[in-house]
């Protein structure tokens, strides 16, 4: 049924040919796409409505989507445009080839210079969406997408509206997916700073392509969660002291403490090479 559908959507409102499947999320489907009149090639992340909690397409989730299409980055995955149908909602987004950081890093760590560059792209990034009161909150590697000059871009930045109205409670997904990046005060349900628990995502995920492997594991997930809440979490033998000691402050259970994207712009082993760059819309 779900090809069907998808080949009901081929021509999409005839202005978007269908393609072939790109990804498949918890939530939505991701095709590839070409633009009929200019030929532009376009990724669609089709989200079935049913799927939405209660509301559908609330007030808040439009605005955020308002937001979203109006944050240029070059290391974020932009929003063209959001159309929609009564089951539907299509997001238009720029096409990344190089596919999923997720898939290069199985294929073993990376070096520190070259997890630095990625790490510097992704906290430009999410630096500058920090700065217009927009948080990601599902930041992992297979979130991270590569462009075909080996550059990171962030996927759907912003769309966290639309995922909790998915997840109302924001922790089904913790339970039913990768609970591994989640930030220590989620879990205790106290509510959050947007901002802190991106920077922790950060963490993990700066831990997982210097590493490779996960600082917070275990095939228990009670057992992993009480690790994460206690950060408690061992760099590997051949990890430099400037990098254990960056990590310590981003993995920091206190989000009071915790470094700020703006702090890591002193930190030794961030700064290397790292020139904040000012994007104007
Ligand atoms: P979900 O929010 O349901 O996880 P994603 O937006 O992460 O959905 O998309 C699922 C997968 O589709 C991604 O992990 C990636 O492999 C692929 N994908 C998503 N967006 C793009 C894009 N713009 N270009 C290329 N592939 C993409
Ligand atoms: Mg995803």
């Amino acid at each position: 049924p779900e090809i069907e559908q998808a080949a009901e959507n081929t021509a999409l409102f005839g202005k978007y040919e269908l393609g072939r499947v790109l990804g498949c999320g918890a939530f939505a489907k991701v095709y590839y796409a070409r633009n009929v009149q200019t030929g532009q090639s376009v990724a669609v992340k089709i989200i079935n409505k049913k799927k939405l909690a209660g509301t559908g397409l609330a007030g808040n989730v439009k605005r955020e989507i308002s937001i979203m299409s109006r944050l240029h980055h070059p290391n974020i995955v932009r929003l063209h445009e959001v159309l929609a149908t009564k089951t539907k909602i299509f997001f238009i987004m720029d096409f990344v080839r190089g596919g999923e950081l997720f898939a290069k890093i199985s294929k073993g760590r990376f070096s520190e210079d070259l997890s630095r560059r990625y790490f510097q792209q992704l906290i430009s990034a999410v630096g500058y969406c920090h700065s217009h009161g927009v948080f990601h909150r599902d930041l992992k590697p297979e979130n991270l997408l590569l462009d075909e000059n080996g550059d990171l871009k962030v996927s759907d930045f912003g769309l966290s509206a639309v995922r909790d109205q998915i997840r109302p409670d924001g922790l089904l997904h913790t339970l039913c997916g990768t609970p591994a990046y989640v930030a220590p005060e989620i879990l205790t349900k106290k509510g959050y700073d947007g901002t802190k628990v991106d920077v922790w995502s950060c963490g993990v995920v700066l831990f997982v392509l210097a590493a490779g492997y996960l600082p917070f594991n275990d095939s228990n997930l009670m057992v992993m969660y009480k690790k994460i809440y206690k950060g408690e979490f061992r760099c590997p033998r051949w990890m430099s002291p400037e990098l254990r000691r960056f990590l310590a402050k981003l993995l920091d259970t206190n989000p009071e403490t915790r470094i700020t994207v703006d702090g890591m712009t002193r930190d030794p082993w961030f700064k290397k090479g790292y020139k904040k760059t000012k994007f104007h819309e």
